[in-house]
């Protein structure tokens, strides 16, 4: 249930309804808004007297929660999260793109592909350490060379670093490294990983597991959130369906619904959702048209010799045209592009974000 205090309410008054909410053995979750705090009474669905929260001083009505996933929902938190990521909006009026290769495969390779995803206007960069294969004999990533060779690229560019994380040993060692913990498609189930991305308060990106619907990806996301970790980013990267024209079906539908079922800021990943790079710039567009916050796509300098998605990423020079055009598109939907991050000399970053 969601307790909404007053607009008058104080400080004390907030502090013991959160004191109440614990002593019933629920969690207080806390949104302060503009105007007014509301406190979320999270339980595990035993039933609670709400009556005793009804007269408490600074409380003006306590109202339930109706959708199964609570701090994820509208109803909890009605505006936007936006959240700061090193300098950088995520869910604001920017659009963000995140971009880079599939898997970090060696030092060149990656500090060439992030240069130009900079230059291009790339506001972070994503490559894969650890990479959840189909096949146990594919590339399954470099591990933690691949984490120092982010870590370089950060330091050289300034861009934020985004890494899929597999598996909760890997955490602590993940987020010495990365600025966002991604969890995979086929992660997104896994909830003991997402009980401990939560634990961490580490910032997440969370994709669509590949047969979800968008009420189980929120599922997903509340269980994050569930641990008062709040950064947390969802991204549409295409379902399975019948059609295997393209790897996957991009459910653009799912981009306006979880904006009006969510405050989470949502991501497309127009390179997995089509699985052809002739697609990516096209759908991009679309995503964004369709109220995306922002973009993950796949860049690497020579698609052809890619240890992993080759067939969708793009080359630089198409990035850069991708972005271009989303540009355009961002305007035409009264949005902007980030800027794009500025370096100084010490590989520190500054001014424009
Ligand atoms: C990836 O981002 O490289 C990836 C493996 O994506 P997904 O989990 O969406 O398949
Ligand atoms: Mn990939």
């Amino acid at each position: 249930m969601m307790i909404i205090m007053r607009t008058t309410a104080t400080r004390n008054q907030i502090d013991e309804v959160v004191k109440i909410v614990q002593a019933n053995g629920l969690r207080a979750h806390l949104s302060t808004g503009e105007e007014r705090t509301i406190i979320g009474a999270i339980g595990d669905g035993r039933p609670v007297q709400k009556e005793q929260f009804f007269h408490l001083p600074g409380v003006d009505r306590v109202v339930p929660i109706s959708r199964p996933y609570k701090l994820a929902s509208r109803e909890f938190s009605p505006a936007n999260s936006i959240f700061n990521l090193d300098g950088i909006q995520i869910g604001g009026e920017n659009i963000v793109i995140i971009a880079g290769p599939c898997s970090v495969e060696c030092r060149s390779q990656l500090m060439e592909v992030a240069e130009a995803v900079r230059e291009a206007g790339a506001q972070a960069l994503r490559g894969g350490a650890y990479k959840p294969r189909t096949s146990p004999y594919s590339f399954q990533g470099l591990g933690e060379t691949a984490l120092e060779i982010l870590a370089e690229a950060r330091q050289a560019t300034g861009l934020p670093i985004v890494t899929e994380v597999m598996a909760i040993e890997q955490i602590p060692l993940l987020i010495r490294y990365a600025d966002v913990l991604q969890i995979g498609a086929r992660n997104m189930q896994n909830y003991s990983l997402l009980h401990a991305v939560g634990e961490s308060q580490h910032p997440v990106l969370l994709k669509r597991g590949m047969s979800a619907t968008v009420e189980e990806l929120l599922m997903a996301a509340e269980y994050i959130l569930s641990h008062g970790n709040r950064r947390v980013i969802l991204c549409e990267r295409g379902i399975r369906t019948f059609e295997t024209a393209t790897r996957n079906t991009t459910d653009i539908n799912a981009i306006p619904v979880l904006k009006s079922m969510t405050h989470l800021p949502v991501l497309l990943d127009p390179s997995h959702s089509t699985g052809y790079w002739e697609y990516v710039t096209a759908i991009a567009r679309a995503g964004v048209a369709a109220g995306a916050d922002g973009l993950l796509v796949e860049v690497h300098p020579d698609p052809a010799a890619a240890y992993s998605d080759g067939g969708q990423s793009l080359k630089p020079e198409r990035f850069a045209e991708l972005v271009r055009q989303i540009r355009g598109v961002a305007q035409a939907v009264g949005r902007s592009v980030a800027p794009v991050v500025k370096v100084n000399n010490n590989g520190q970053t500054h001014g424009s974000r």
